[in-house]
């Protein structure tokens, strides 16, 4: 079975190990093809740092720094200091000592002239995250978010999106904009893959800056809209919020409300040129079953809270089971 995956960070990565784990506990021979978000890159200290694709890759490969979320276990910030010393920021954004080798190889093999794709299969030489990992593109597109800033001529400001959210803490925002997006191509193997897959499944990432940046490159909703695969997908919001993060000001700033069934409805269904052919909800909010399979996708409400690795597992098997009863199986 080839499973292709769209994945941001955290939400994705802690999926994506579930879904590891209930292949191989329900010995299915498959494939998983895991198609990275990029758009939260940032260059510090000359560094190219890729944060989602590398907690995929640690999250997989066993080094996850297992409360935090992302970067190394048992990391320290010797460098980090030792730069502070120096007057070098940003101060906000933290990089452990462990995680700098990382963006060192990247950088080096990017200074080399490989393609962000080839630099991350070389990272996941080392790693074995038991997936096919691609980033969404080897072309730069950077997310930035607009705020209110009532010090500037037009009463806005625009950012990196890492500094919006590391260093201000997500504030109430205006815009969200890919930037580059509209002239990135999808990376190599991204919409064969997607082409090729049996079952095709959104985790609970970000829907904006996660997802919404991997369909944002030309091309992936293309592929997304003509695969034969059914497409199911699982809500990051539940309860009416996230479960962490800023998804609440990103849909905010994007005119969706934050609701399960409004994630859906914003993602549409794919027999009315949308992208879901089924999306799954947490149990809690089962009253909005109804409002999604109007809206011509199939949905159903199960535990959708990543506890642990078995409640992850299950939320896999049941995105599977989704998928399955969608496609005819
Ligand atoms: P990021 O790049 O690290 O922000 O990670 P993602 O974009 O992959 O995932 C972020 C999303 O994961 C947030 O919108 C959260 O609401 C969602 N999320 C985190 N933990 C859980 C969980 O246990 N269950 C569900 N359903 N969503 C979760
Ligand atoms: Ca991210």
């Amino acid at each position: 079975m080839q499973v292709v995956a769209l994945a941001g960070g955290i939400g994705g990565a802690r999926f994506l190990r579930g879904l590891l784990a209930h292949l191989d506990a329900a010995a299915v021979a498959a494939e998983v093809t895991v198609i990275g978000n990029t758009a939260d890159d940032i260059v510090l200290h000359g560094l190219h740092v890729s944060p989602d694709l590398d907690t995929v890759m640690y999250t997989l490969g066993g080094g996850i720094h297992p409360e935090q979320g992302w970067g190394r276990a048992e990391d320290t910030r010797s460098v980090q200091k030792e730069l502070t010393a120096y007057g070098e920021g940003p101060e906000w954004f933290a990089l452990g000592d462990r995680d700098i080798a990382t963006h060192l190889v990247r950088t080096r093999l990017l200074s080399e002239g490989a393609t962000l794709s080839e630099a991350t299969a070389v990272l996941c030489e080392r790693w074995r995250p038991g997936v096919r990992l691609l980033p969404m593109s080897d072309d730069p597109v950077t997310t930035h978010v607009t705020i209110a800033d009532p010090s500037t001529a037009d009463g806005t400001r625009t950012l990196h999106f890492q500094e919006y959210w590391v260093r201000l803490g997500a504030p109430d925002a205006l815009a969200v904009i890919p930037v580059g997006a509209d002239k990135a191509a999808p990376a190599p193997g991204v919409c064969e893959a997607i082409g090729s897959a049996d079952v095709v499944l959104l985790p609970p990432s970000n829907p904006v800056v996660s997802i919404g940046t991997i369909l944002a490159v030309p091309g992936i909703s293309e592929a997304l809209a003509a695969t034969p695969a059914p497409v199911v997908g699982l809500s990051p919001i539940i309860g009416g919020a996230p479960v962490r993060g800023m998804a609440d000001k990103m849909l905010a700033a994007i005119g969706v409300p934050t609701s399960a069934a409004a994630v859906a409805l914003h993602y549409g269904a794919r027999r009315a040129g949308g992208l879901l052919d089924g999306w799954l909800v947490d149990s809690g909010d089962a009253a909005s079953v109804a409002t999604v399979e109007a809206a011509g996708i199939r949905c159903r409400a199960v535990p959708l809270l990543m506890r642990d690795l078995a409640a992850s597992a299950a939320m896999a098997a049941e995105a599977l089971t989704l998928a399955a009863v969608v496609a005819g199986r």
